[in-house]
């Protein structure tokens, strides 16, 4: 085999002076070409660009016949060339004309060559087109001079980014690198949002491709993975990894990786070939991608992630900070694509210019997805590889109803969306108009509707939305978003805050319900079979007394003067009730000896979202000042559905006789006995469910905000007497637990309830 003049790294000099020349698009491509085929001993090398409508098209050719070019074109998938970009594999051949996948185009003329070499033209993970070389003999092509084409389509490929070559390709298509995307995903957060991509954490930028001294960029390659492999040992090491959202199974999965032979071997190999280390790395990682966007398997699509996250410490290393593309300039209309991303990094960006939010994970009950929604910000998770399918500056779309993102929509489907948020703007203006209309059915039944919060920013939506105060304050979020346990000085400030904000609105607070879901990251996590079911809310609380009390406490000073509402939640008997409520007492009295100010009134409240309650309503009502039912731990304890296992958690109706029929017996029974029952669960937001509740004898509901407006659309055009005969009609008769949801829905068409 005749080895290549000068070799891959006087080809490499040889393009970047050709990239440097000031000449158009077609005439650097055919340069490039005829560069490629000369040092590579090859009569053909041919330029395939991957076109905005999934096509292949010939952009430029050495060799194969010159008529063809712009003219022959191929789908993904049809022939070699179209073999290559659907799996983004090299493929090396010496007799192509005997592969199945051979398919054979007239106008090139490339029927008397038989060696053939293709590489995909990747750019973070996405494939550009296809570079290819052939042969007439029947030659076999070594790895030496297929890694050296992968290397040289590396250079092309930043051609095709640059956008040079867009002005070659037709204008109804454009090339793939402006593709549309849609993408499915989970919704988060509800809302419609349009703007322009930024990555959460953004990319290296690589300025230098081809090296000046190849010895010199091995040794910067050595060093810098010998200082990756030093910096998570001592990651290891320290411990606290949960602090950085890092498990110690991903990190020992780094350090697997950062001493894996394979992986240190190829990147040395591009650096042979010509190209800085930090192009090297980029050039493997881009493989790496390639095959992650292609990998269904979840376990081994996680392990190239954690390659594709250790790539990118390495690039850190090798570029500096300096490269990484600014963060400060955030765009107006910004819409956030990230793998991951903790609650507090989101509450670090300027709200006013975000759009929505694109995550690669995060599912519906992850911390950023609750900070989502309080922020009112569009978004949606579990879409597969948005960081990679996504530059910069693109065009994107979030439809967080819907869970659908749309990556440089084409104009056809932008309008469609616009007028969604259009319409659903002007929907939120109606709500809006009813703020200030008193919350009353039409046969005059006063109903109260209160807001579930958590953090300082729902605190206005009280004022926008004109909801009567906070009936649920989730107190655990203020521990979940933070890196460290808040201090009770923290937590006094929290909700000295929220009174503020509140001004003459009451505010129930809920003690810490942690455990189950809701994990805090410095906390020990203790291994449990059954979290749902095990050491979570009241029962971490009184077992570690000294973390209930330092929050009742906070919560008795930032109310001093006022009126403080207080639940507990998870309670299962009365006597964890009491043994609560002596807590408060002592921390009451140990104030008061102490000359502080105490509540104006304090009122003490059981969370019912245990089942066991059911049958003690009589003895807690007695006890308590008020209950408030958390719908969404009973349902998921009435029926035995993990809430979080999506396989199950929508199974059973709560429109069903026998939710409903343990909400009538509260309803009922507190009210016999004078003690004041809200629920303050999802369905209490959902207007079907929250007219069904008013059937049942609710007159006190809490919710999220942005379903007060809904929620009272609906009860404006309510008669709850009709409803209520209706459902006691029909809960008597009802069949063997079978939904009473169409029947409530018919009820509400017809007499023109919006539900
Ligand atoms: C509930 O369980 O319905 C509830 C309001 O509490 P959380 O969703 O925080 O568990
Ligand atoms: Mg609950």
């Amino acid at each position: 085999m005749p080895s290549a003049p000068g070799g891959p790294r006087l080809l490499l000099r040889r393009l970047r002076e050709i990239m440097a020349e000031p000449v158009g698009a077609q005439d650097r491509l055919d340069k490039i070409v005829r560069q490629i085929a000369a040092n590579m001993v090859a009569e053909v090398c041919s330029v395939y660009v991957m076109r905005g409508d999934g096509v292949l098209e010939l952009f430029a050719t050495e060799g194969l016949n010159r008529e063809a070019v712009h003219l022959t074109v191929m789908r993904s998938g049809e022939g070699l060339v179209g073999l290559i970009a659907s799996t983004a594999e090299p493929l090396a051949l010496s007799d192509a004309q005997s592969h199945p996948s051979f398919s054979y185009k007239p106008e090139t003329g490339e029927e008397i060559y038989h060696a053939f070499l293709g590489v995909p033209l990747l750019r973070a993970g996405n494939t550009l087109g296809v570079l290819v070389v052939q042969n007439r003999t029947y030659r076999v092509y070594t790895e030496e001079e297929v890694e050296a084409l992968q290397t040289t389509a590396m250079v092309v490929s930043e051609m095709l980014a640059a956008g040079e070559l867009q002005a070659l390709a037709p204008v109804e298509t454009g090339i793939a690198l402006r593709r549309p995307v849609y993408q499915k995903g989970t919704a988060l957060a509800d809302g419609v949002g349009l703007g322009y991509v930024v990555l959460h954490e953004p990319r290296v930028v690589i300025k230098n491709l081809i090296a000046e001294n190849v010895e010199a960029e091995l040794q910067r390659l050595d060093k810098a993975i010998g200082e990756v492999r030093v910096s998570i040992d001592e990651l290891i090491e320290r411990g606290d990894v949960a602090h950085h959202g890092e498990h110690r199974e991903v990190l020992e999965t780094f350090r697997m990786f950062a001493h894996d032979q394979g992986w240190l071997r190829r990147m040395r190999e591009a650096v042979a070939s010509g190209l800085t280390a930090e192009a090297a790395v980029e050039r493997v990682q881009s493989d790496n991608r390639a095959r992650m966007l292609r990998q269904t398997d979840p376990y081994l699509r996680e392990r190239l992630h954690d390659l594709d996250d250790l790539a990118n410490r390495l690039l850190f290393r090798l570029v500096g900070r300096d490269m990484v593309a600014e963060r400060s300039s955030l765009p107006d209309n910004a819409i956030i694509v990230a793998r991951s991303m903790g609650p507090a990094a989101l509450l670090d960006y300027d709200r006013s210019r975000l759009r929505g939010l694109v995550l690669e994970e995060g599912g519906p009950t992850s911390h950023i997805a609750i900070v989502a929604r309080a922020l009112g910000i569009p978004a949606v998770g579990e879409v597969s590889n948005a960081t990679s399918l996504t530059e910069p500056g693109d065009a994107i779309i979030v439809d967080g109803a819907a869970g659908e993102v749309q990556i440089r929509p084409n104009a056809d489907v932008e309008a469609a969306y616009a007028e969604k948020a259009r319409l659903r703007a002007k929907r939120q203006e109606q709500y809006q108009k009813l703020r200030n209309v008193p919350s009353v059915t039409k046969d005059g039944v006063e109903i109260t509707l209160q807001l579930n919060a958590g953090l300082l920013v729902d605190l206005p939506h009280l004022s926008e939305t004109g909801a009567a105060g906070v009936g649920l304050f989730r107190t655990e979020l203020q521990f979940m978003i933070a890196e460290r346990m808040p201090s009770a000085s923290d937590q006094q400030a929290l909700y000295s805050a929220v009174f503020a904000e509140a001004g003459d609105r009451p505010v129930t607070f809920r003690t810490l319900d942690i455990g189950g879901d809701k994990i805090l990251p410095y906390m020990q996590a203790v291994e449990e079979e059954n979290p749902a079911l095990g050491w979570r809310a009241i029962r971490i609380g009184l077992d570690r007394p000294g973390l209930l009390r330092a929050q009742v406490r906070a919560l008795l000073k930032a109310a001093a003067g006022r009126p403080l509402k207080i639940m507990f939640p998870m309670v299962a008997t009365c006597d964890e009730f009491e043994r609560a409520r002596t807590i408060v007492e002592r921390e009451k009295s140990y104030l008061s000896h102490h000359g502080h100010a105490l509540p104006s009134d304090l009122k003490l409240g059981v969370m019912l979202e245990v089942p066991s309650l059911l049958f003690q309503l009589k003895e807690i009502c007695e006890r308590a000042d008020f209950i408030s039912i958390g719908s969404n731990d009973l349902m998921q304890f009435l029926f035995a559905i993990d809430r979080e296992n999506r396989r199950v958690a929508d199974r059973f109706d709560p429109l069903s006789a026998p939710m409903l029929r343990a909400l009538k017996l509260v309803a009922e029974q507190a009210q016999a006995l004078g003690c004041q029952v809200t629920l303050c669960g999802e369905i209490g937001g959902r207007p079907l469910e929250a007219m069904t509740l008013l059937g049942l004898g609710f007159r006190s509901l809490s919710m999220s905000p942005a379903s007060i407006g809904p929620v009272k659309a609906m009860l404006l055009a309510l008669d709850v007497a009709e409803l209520s005969a209706f459902l006691h009609d029909e809960l008597e008769n009802a069949g063997s637990g079978d939904t009473l949801r169409p029947k409530l829905a018919q009820f509400a068409e017809s007499r023109g309830i919006p539900v």
